[in-house]
């Protein structure tokens, strides 16, 4: 199907659940201000997940719930490039936050697709892009983060399955999920990359205990998880005993281009931004239309490189790091600029439409800049695995 039909058809299927959102132009003062590039909810989340799930359940009656998934497991069976449309369309329309989706839509399905059983491509796939079920990612510790591979939790085999023990940290969403993709050391005494293994633990099996992290942003949007003799079957395992490292660096190029792509700098954003500068200042001093316009042209700049680099479809290489790097590096610039048009009404809120509101975005950053791999180790994998430069001393 050509690009222009399929636009033409997911904006009938869009339209038919949500109507557009108004010009940005027009915008001013209208709706909701708040600048949400950062997942975080204090209240309402059942209700927006609820939402989310009815939405989801209207593209997936369309055949639209996994644009470039393949149609034996409910896909579309289409390209990227077709999912990106639907992306934009999306985004033109007043529809529900789908960040409670990203790790089980653009993480998990893709990273169970290569390394998946086919029970659990059959049960889960469809399941997860509809949203009926919801996982989260329990990779980091208190003493691994960047070393990953450094992990304590242990799984220790039964004679029905494994039993997990251990404390998972930073696990974002694991409140509202179902289910969570969890890495432990199966092998002690083997090299510490080699002895890892990667299962799906239901999350409302007993010994699992989740706890909420309150965030500098006010919200709570991730959480500590204690596994405590959690008895996990081992048709739940995701690839070969100690082959979890493989399934781990998948899932990662995945959810690092899922942060580039999904999070972005939309449009919409931008113009928000101008907007924000003509409302504060008039006329706009020459500095912040100097930077203003580098805005625009890096956003642009930024979203044909994702484009050009995802034109290959199948897994992402470790190049797609550059559009987490780009993406960060934009809001960082965009938080810089509404701090300076703003002055005190960026840390004081005074009721006016769309001002404090960029606050969410300055104090969130932080967290997206470190989530799903820091800047630092980015840059480490673009010089090392892209430019074959010589490997950082470890
Ligand atoms: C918003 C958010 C969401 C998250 N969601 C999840 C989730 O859902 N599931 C999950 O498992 N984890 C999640 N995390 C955790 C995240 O993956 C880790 O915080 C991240 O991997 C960094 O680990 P750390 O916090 O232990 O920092 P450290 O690894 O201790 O790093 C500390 C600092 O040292 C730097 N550094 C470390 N190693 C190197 C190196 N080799 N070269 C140069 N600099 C280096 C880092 O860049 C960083 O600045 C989330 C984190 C955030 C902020």
């Amino acid at each position: 199907m050509s690009e222009g039909d399929f636009r033409q058809r997911v904006t009938e299927v869009v339209g038919a659940f949500a109507p557009r959102r108004a010009a940005a132009g027009n915008a001013w003062g209208q709706g909701d201000d708040r600048v949400s590039v950062v997942a975080e909810r204090s209240a309402g989340e059942a209700e927006e997940i609820a939402e989310l799930r009815r939405y989801r359940a209207h593209l997936d009656a369309h055949g639209l719930s996994w644009v470039e998934g393949p149609q034996a497991h409910g896909g579309a069976g289409l390209t990227t490039r077709h999912a990106e449309v639907l992306r934009v369309v999306e985004a033109e329309h007043a529809l529900p936050d789908d960040a409670y989706l990203r790790f089980s839509a653009s993480t998990l399905c893709p990273t169970l697709l290569e390394h998946g059983t086919e029970d659990q491509k059959t049960g889960l796939l469809r399941r997860l892009r509809t949203g009926e079920v919801i996982a989260c990612q329990l990779y980091s510790e208190p003493g691994a983060g960047s070393d990953l591979a450094g992990l304590s939790t242990r799984a220790e085999r039964r004679d029905d399955g494994w039993v997990l023990n251990g404390q998972k940290v930073w696990s974002s969403g694991a409140h509202y999920s179902d289910i969570g993709l969890c890495i432990a050391r199966t092998d002690p005494d083997k090299p510490k990359h080699a002895g890892l293994t990667t299962f799906l633990v239901d999350l409302t099996a007993p010994g699992v205990d989740i706890r909420p992290i309150r965030q500098l942003t006010g919200g709570a949007s991730f959480d500590e998880v204690f596994l405590t003799d959690v008895h996990v079957p081992d048709s739940a395992r995701v690839g070969a005993v100690d082959g979890g490292w493989g399934v781990v660096m998948t899932s990662l190029l995945h959810e690092r281009s899922a942060i580039g792509r999904e999070v972005g700098v939309d449009a919409a954003l931008v113009d928000r931004l101008v907007d924000l500068a003509r409302h504060t200042q008039e006329p706009i001093d020459a500095r912040t239309r100097d930077q203003l316009a580098d805005v625009v042209v890096r956003a642009w700049a930024a979203r044909l490189t994702t484009d050009r680099l995802l034109d290959g479809g199948g897994t992402p290489g470790p190049e797609l790091a550059m559009t987490k790097l780009l993406t960060t590096d934009l809001l960082r610039q965009m938080s810089d600029i509404a701090a300076d048009v703003l002055g005190a009404g960026h840390v004081a809120d005074t009721g006016e439409w769309g001002t404090y509101a960029w606050s969410e975005l300055t104090l969130g950053l932080p967290g997206l800049r470190v989530g799903g791999g820091t800047d630092e180790i980015l840059k480490n994998a673009v010089g090392e695995r892209v430019l074959q430069l010589p490997k950082d001393a470890r």
